[in-house]
C-alpha cells in the first residue's frame, strides 16, 4: 500500500511563524562551546550592507578572514541601495540612504577618503519634511551632511577592495542564509539546505525580524529572548533633498 500522503498545509497560512519559532527555541538547550577560539578564526558576517561590511574591514585590519554572505543581486550595500537609468546618464537615484553623517572620528576619517577619491561630497542644499500640500519645513544640522556623488552603491563597494586584495575577505552573493546551526564547536550555515561553510564565529549584521529568525533555530534561547525584548523607536517620516 503506498504510505498515506502527510495532511496538506491550508492555503494562505504562512510557512513560518516567528512566534512559533521563537516560543519553540525557548524550550531549547542554550548552546555552549567548550573548546576556545582559535588563533587564526574565520568569521561569517551575514549581511553586506554598511555594518557587515564595516565589520569585515575592521576584522581585515585585525588579520581576521571573514566570509561576508548578502542577498544583494545587483550588489552589495544592503540599503546603502543605488538604481541607475541609462547606466547613470540619465538618473541615479538613491532609494533608501540618500545622505549620511559622521560623528564618530574614525568614520569621518573613511568619508574624507572617499571624498579625496570624489566618491562623496559634502550636501549644502537643505533636507527638511516636504509635506502634503507643498510645505517644505528645513531640517538644520550643524554637522557636515555627506552624499554618494554616484550614489550610495559604490560607497559600500569601496568599503571592502584594499583589504579584498590580501584575501582576507571573501563575499558571497547573493545568497540568502536561512539556517545557523552549532556543530562541532564551530557555526555552519546554510543557503536553504545547501551548507554554506562552518565558522568559529557569526556576526549577523542584518535588521532585527530576519535576525530573530535566524536565532531562533540556532541553540541560543538566551540570545534569541534578549533580541526579541529590545524595543527599537521608529521615527516615521520622509527626507528629501534641495
Ligand atoms: C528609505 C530609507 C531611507 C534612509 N535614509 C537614510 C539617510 O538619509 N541617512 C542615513 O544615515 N540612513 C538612512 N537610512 C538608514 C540606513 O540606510 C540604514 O540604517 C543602514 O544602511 C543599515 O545598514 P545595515 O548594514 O545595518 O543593514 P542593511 O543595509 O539592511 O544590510 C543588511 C543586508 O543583509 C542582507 N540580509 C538580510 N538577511 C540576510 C540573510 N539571511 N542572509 C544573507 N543576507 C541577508 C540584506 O539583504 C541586506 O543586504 C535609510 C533607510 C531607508 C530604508
Amino acid at each position: 500500500r503506498p504510505p498515506k500522503a502527510p495532511p496538506r498545509r491550508p492555503r494562505g497560512k504562512p510557512r513560518f511563524s516567528r512566534q512559533s519559532a521563537i516560543k519553540k527555541s525557548f524550550q531549547q538547550e542554550q548552546v555552549v562551546f567548550s573548546t576556545p577560539v582559535p588563533a587564526d578564526p574565520t568569521v561569517a558576517i551575514i549581511g553586506g550592507g554598511a555594518s557587515g561590511l564595516a565589520c569585515a574591514s575592521a576584522l581585515a585590519a585585525r588579520g581576521v578572514r571573514a566570509v561576508v554572505f548578502d542577498t544583494g543581486m545587483h550588489g552589495l550595500g544592503g540599503r546603502m541601495a543605488t538604481r541607475m537609468v541609462d547606466d547613470g546618464r540619465r538618473l541615479v537615484f538613491d532609494h533608501a540612504a540618500q545622505f549620511f553623517t559622521a560623528s564618530d572620528q574614525r568614520f569621518q576619517k573613511l568619508v574624507d577618503e572617499w571624498v579625496d577619491k570624489g566618491l562623496a561630497r559634502e550636501w549644502r542644499g537643505s533636507i527638511g519634511e516636504l509635506e502634503a500640500g507643498g510645505h517644505f519645513t528645513a531640517i538644520p544640522s550643524s554637522t557636515p551632511r555627506y552624499i554618494g556623488v554616484r550614489g550610495m552603491r559604490p560607497l559600500a563597494d569601496a568599503m571592502l577592495p584594499e583589504v579584498y586584495q590580501n584575501d582576507l575577505i571573501k563575499v558571497v552573493r547573493p545568497s540568502w542564509i536561512s539556517k545557523l546551526e552549532p556543530f562541532n564547536g564551530l557555526w555552519r550555515l546554510f543557503e536553504s539546505e545547501k551548507p554554506q561553510g562552518q565558522y568559529d564565529a557569526v556576526v549577523i549584521a542584518h535588521n532585527g525580524k530576519c535576525a530573530n529568525r535566524l536565532l531562533s533555530t540556532s541553540g541560543l534561547p538566551q540570545l534569541t529572548r534578549q533580541m526579541k525584548e529590545t524595543r527599537v523607536e521608529f521615527y516615521l517620516g520622509t527626507t528629501c533633498g534641495i
